[in-house]
């Protein structure tokens, strides 16, 4: 059974790359019918930001995509947070130990940056701890195990490193990028195990996703770097390892450098799915939920970005993204973000809802700007505008002249279209108008021609003046349907007043 995991580290907000690795996660499991899980990585406790683990659970909620297994969602191979599974990575750190595929290490961090300037100073482009200078340092494969024990006993710090074999190539496959090789004379001997007595990622990473039961690592292009490890620990431990796919990076809209978090707002659309509030500095990032974004909207755009079906389609249901996902359709390639693009989906969205549905949405926001309108006047307010806005408020905002009587009006209609002629021709079409018994669109429609008729006038000569009188504007959606939908009343009145 496919069980994959989406597994964030609680250093900050999850970002919309954050967010996509765990859409493409949730795609996976259920197209194969499998379990999606959270997983909470929380074993750096220098980098742990409160109130970023219940950020994280809160914007998948928000996103649909909702864990099988987590912290506060059940399943049986919890705990899901790895700080309340902290008591069982040693015995696995050990374990290598016994097997001569890792070590203890003593070395203070003086120590440390000793040999890191001293290799600098031997020119090594990157200073490391690795199959050559761990000859030199104080560790378990350099000293007598009388020794390291008494260091133990006396309770010296020390961690736990892997023992990297030395000029071995290490083949990863990745389900996006294929075979991937590695030397292992350019990887470091990583920390598995922290003097704080805390597991690493890597080592937590690997124990849980074993001990889960995961079949396939859906993660960011910049955890390829680590696969090679993660490879060579499940062999050291006999497991057997995932399938691994590394997902394409998220780059800023002009292809200049990964997306991140520092980001913020500064490029001028948020880069997290919700609010932001930072602990520490106060800051406020806004987010897509706030901004008014469909949560389908904003999924189905994610699900772009490194995806894509193969056809022309462009908007996708959840389930049909679903059906549609597979990880052979992900490109290597990074993709970039697109913010318009963004604002397009949502623009489709909002058109595919009702006009019910719109009024229903548009009703708190036209009652808190002091507009007590019927159900039916909004629904009509959605017809006429919905075309012209992206988000909710803008079928409000743009069409504010719908709910109350136009104050100014367009100055470049009035300096090309109103003639000294105008006021009188305006007179003569109201009287036209007032007779009209059933006053909608097609009979005002019918009316107004046969005033362009009798008086031998264009319709350019009318019109942009009759829309002035009515909205104030000099553009803007059918305006016989306007009118229908003012009322015989308030059109009339909207247009003596414009007129005197
Ligand atoms: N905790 C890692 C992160 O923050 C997880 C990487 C992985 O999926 O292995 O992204």
């Amino acid at each position: 059974k496919v069980r994959v995991r989406f597994a964030p580290s609680p250093t900050g907000p999850l970002h919309i790359g954050g967010v996509r690795t765990a859409l493409y996660n949730y795609l996976f499991a259920k197209k194969h019918g499998g379990d999606f899980l959270l997983r909470i990585e929380d074993t750096d406790q220098t980098r742990f930001v409160p109130g970023a683990e219940e950020y994280v659970i809160e914007a998948l909620k928000w996103c649909g995509i909702t864990p099988d297994e987590g912290p506060g969602f059940g399943g049986e191979y919890g705990p899901y947070r790895q700080s309340d599974r902290k008591g069982s990575y040693r015995e696995y750190a050990e374990q290598l130990i016994k097997d001569g595929k890792a070590y203890y290490a003593f070395d203070t961090s003086e120590e440390l940056t000793e040999m890191r300037d001293r290799l600098k100073l031997a020119k090594v482009a990157s200073p490391q701890y690795n199959t050559i200078t761990r000859e030199t340092m104080r560790n378990s494969l350099t000293m007598s195990s009388d020794d390291v024990e008494n260091q133990i006993a006396e309770g010296m710090p020390y961690v736990i490193r892997f023992k990297m074999p030395r000029k071995e190539e290490v083949r990863v496959h990745d389900i996006i990028r294929g075979w991937v090789l590695v030397n292992t004379d350019t990887l470091d001997d990583k920390v598995l195990f922290k003097s704080d007595g805390m597991p690493t990622y890597h080592l937590a990473n690997i124990v849980d996703d074993h001990k889960m039961k995961i079949t396939h690592v859906i993660r960011g292009e910049e955890w390829l770097p680590s696969a090679p490890l993660h490879v060579l620990l499940y062999e050291a431990f006999g497991w057997e390892a995932p399938k691994f796919a590394h997902l394409p990076l998220l780059l800023k809209p002009d292809g200049n450098g990964k997306l991140s978090k520092r980001d913020g707002d500064k490029l001028g659309f948020p880069v997290f799915p919700l609010e932001w509030k930072d602990p520490s500095s106060g800051e406020i990032s806004s987010g897509y939920r706030e901004q008014g974004y469909f949560k389908g909207a904003f999924i189905n755009m994610l699900a772009f970005l490194g995806w894509n079906p193969g056809t022309t389609q462009e908007l996708f249901s959840m389930d049909e993204l679903i059906q549609a996902f597979t990880l052979e359709r992900v490109g290597k390639a990074g993709a970039k973000f697109d913010p318009d693009k963004t604002k397009w989906f949502n623009q489709q969205y909002l058109r595919s809802k009702t006009d019910a549905e719109l009024a229903e949405a548009i009703k708190p926001i036209s009652e808190e700007m002091g507009y007590q309108k019927s159900d039916e006047f909004l629904a009509g307010v959605c017809t006429l505008m919905k075309e012209r806005a992206s988000f909710i408020p803008e079928i409000v905002t743009g069409g504010i002249y719908l709910f109350e009587k136009p104050e100014t009006y367009d100055e470049k209609t009035v300096s090309k279209k109103w003639k000294e002629d105008t006021p009188d021709r305006m007179r003569s079409l109201m009287g036209d108008f007032e007779k009209i018994e059933n006053f909608d669109s097609s009979e005002i429609e019918v009316v107004f021609k046969a005033f362009l008729e009798r008086e031998s006038l264009g319709m350019g000569a009318v019109l942009p003046n009759l829309r002035l009188l009515v909205t104030g504007e000099g553009m803007g959606p059918s305006l016989f349907e306007i009118m229908a939908l003012l009322g015989k009343e308030e059109s009339l009145d909207r247009m003596k007043t414009g007129i005197d």
